[in-house]
């Protein structure tokens, strides 16, 4: 049987739950449980697959081509787990599948409902990941604020299963905030107090609450929030603002988090408690080190959360270096109106990510041009990619108005151009080239060298690729395919080869980086321009191995 951590939230949103949740999994498995993790997304939307950026913040696309909330993207770098749709499920998943069973006729004339119906299809995708994952225990965190209309039934579907799985099977945590008001110096519990009654007015009992706070929380405030919200004092864990959101599990373990939740759950995976590798990345990345400043620039660049896993995977590969990358965040808009010259010249490195639509590319365009005249670092990630050909389309085939068909439909070079399997394709969601496709690596490029490995997975989520019919011109000016999908027909990786590091993905690298294993292509080109910063006097770096 397996046992269930419910991970609820209250307060406000944006206090780091998902952070929270992924460090609970990495403190089990570091003690030898093992473990898998699940969002519930209230929202109605089917997968986040359809939403803006702006609205969600990254789409995070697990191995299986599901296009999920970007907490999962926290959960694979902590755990080091690799995920599968199974993980993520919103209300309109669920609405949408309850509906289609009715159409089906399969209630048998009943009357369906919020209870039982949604209730227990939410349960039921709960149970089939416990049961597919074989994980010990699976930690479930639930979206959004405890209060939200739209969360009722999962919180009454993840009440409900405490005695489904049994009650020493279940522990629910509830992470929350405590303001700080500075007139008085003080913190405030009241909110809390407040989200815990709401929490037990539904019938749920958190058996511990993590508190978030900019400030220190001392004894009285512990003691106030055990005896207002029942909950033994050494449940009150506190999480003050840390400026590394690895060293989250360390904190939670050192407040007696996973002592708690071991003894209530009864989990002795014979690990160690101490976390040592974890600990020692930890040091690693606070240690003070020198920065390196590279660039991203993209259009959704407003909001951080939008490219979560580049910045992630830029700072892992940093680390392995001993450095501090400093992400330098442009608005490629502005790049059109301004130039890339004076936004650009104090990166070492730039990294263009995914995007979609026409808007701000010839910006992402004039970074690609800026990175091969002055010869800096550039790594496409997907659009990232598709902005280098069009551009070195433009400035070196001869092709002025190369582009891309998602750009301009009826330019006369589309260089690239929609994939064939795309061609028809109606509905938005979950209609992409989503998920794992193997990748050939050519030898003698830097896809080879990164790797060191002739055929590599990745994960994509494009609808455009590399049109076929320019790769010989491609070719004859030094912009060489160097990853290609086994059957040869796709083009997976691009290189500019005179360029000392100009490397292009269609598939997105970032999401399989780990902080203690980062991306071989991110590694190489955090590499290179730490070179770029070395010819300016700087000693060579050592590479420093991490254990974990
Ligand atoms: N819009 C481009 C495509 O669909 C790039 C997608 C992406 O960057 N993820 O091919």
């Amino acid at each position: 049987m397996t046992k269930i951590i419910f991970v609820t939230g209250g307060v406000v949103s944006s206090v780091g739950k998902g952070v929270c949740v992924a460090s609970i999994g990495r403190i089990l498995k570091s003690r030898g449980v093992s473990v898998s993790l699940m969002k519930l997304d209230p929202y109605l939307n089917v997968d986040p697959g359809t939403m803006s950026p702006y609205q969600h913040g990254e789409v995070f696309v697990t191995g299986d081509g599901s296009e999920t909330d970007l907490d999962l993207g926290h959960y694979e770098r902590f755990v080091d787990v690799n995920l599968t749709g199974l993980s993520n499920i919103t209300a309109g998943r669920i609405y949408s599948e309850v509906i289609a069973r009715e159409r089906r006729g399969e209630f048998l004339g009943g009357t369906i409902q919020a209870v039982p119906h949604v209730t227990d299809a939410i349960k039921k995708r709960i149970s089939l990941l416990a049961e597919r994952s074989g994980a010990e225990v699976v930690v479930v965190e639930v979206g959004g604020t405890v209060g939200d209309i739209e969360g009722l039934p999962f919180l009454e579907a993840i009440r409900q299963m405490r005695n489904e799985v049994g009650r020493d099977n279940a522990y629910y945590i509830h992470v929350t905030f405590l303001p700080y008001i500075s007139a008085t110096d003080e913190l405030k519990t009241k909110p809390t107090q407040h989200s815990v009654r709401e929490l037990r007015g539904i019938g749920i009992l958190p058996d511990a609450i993590i508190c978030r706070a900019d400030h220190d929380v001392d004894d009285e405030i512990k003691n106030k929030i055990s005896i207002y919200c029942d909950v033994p004092n050494d449940a009150v864990i506190n999480l003050p603002t840390v400026s590394s959101i690895y060293e989250v599990p360390l904190i939670l373990q050192e407040e007696g988090l996973g002592d708690q939740v071991a003894r209530a759950l009864r989990l002795d995976g014979g690990g160690s408690r101490d976390m040592a590798g974890w600990r020692e990345m930890v040091s690693a990345i606070r240690a003070p080190k020198r920065t390196l400043p590279i660039a991203i620039v993209g259009k959704y660049v407003d909001l951080r959360d939008s490219y979560i896993s580049v910045k992630e995977a830029l700072l892992h590969a940093g680390l392995h270096y001993g450095l501090d990358v400093d992400v330098q965040w442009v608005n490629s808009e502005r790049i059109e109106e301004e130039g890339p010259d004076r936004l650009l010249e104090s990166a070492s490195g730039v990294v263009v990510p995914g995007g979609f639509g026409a808007r701000g590319v010839e910006g992402m365009i004039q970074t690609a041009r800026y990175a091969r005249d002055h010869d800096v670092p550039y790594l496409g990630l997907c659009l990232g990619l598709q902005v280098m050909v069009v551009e070195i389309g433009r400035s070196l085939m001869g092709l002025a108005a190369a582009n891309s068909t998602e750009m301009n439909p009826n330019t006369p070079h589309p260089v690239i151009d929609l994939m064939n399997s795309q061609r028809g394709v109606t509905d938005m969601g979950g209609t992409m080239r989503l998920g794992v496709y193997p990748c050939e690596t050519i030898p003698d490029s830097w896809a080879r060298k990164a790797y060191g490995e002739a055929v590599v997975e990745e994960r994509h989520r494009h609808r455009w690729e590399v049109n076929n019919r320019y790769r010989e011109r491609m070719e004859a000016v030094n912009l060489w395919p160097t990853g290609l999908s086994p059957d040869g027909e796709l083009i997976e990786i691009m290189e500019y080869a005179p360029a000392k590091f100009m490397v292009g993905t269609q598939f997105h690298p970032e999401f399989l980086s780990r902080p203690n294993r980062p991306h071989p292509l991110f590694r190489e080109f955090i590499g290179v321009a730490t070179d770029v910063v070395r010819e300016g006097g700087q000693p060579p770096l050592p590479e420093i191995g991490l254990r974990e």
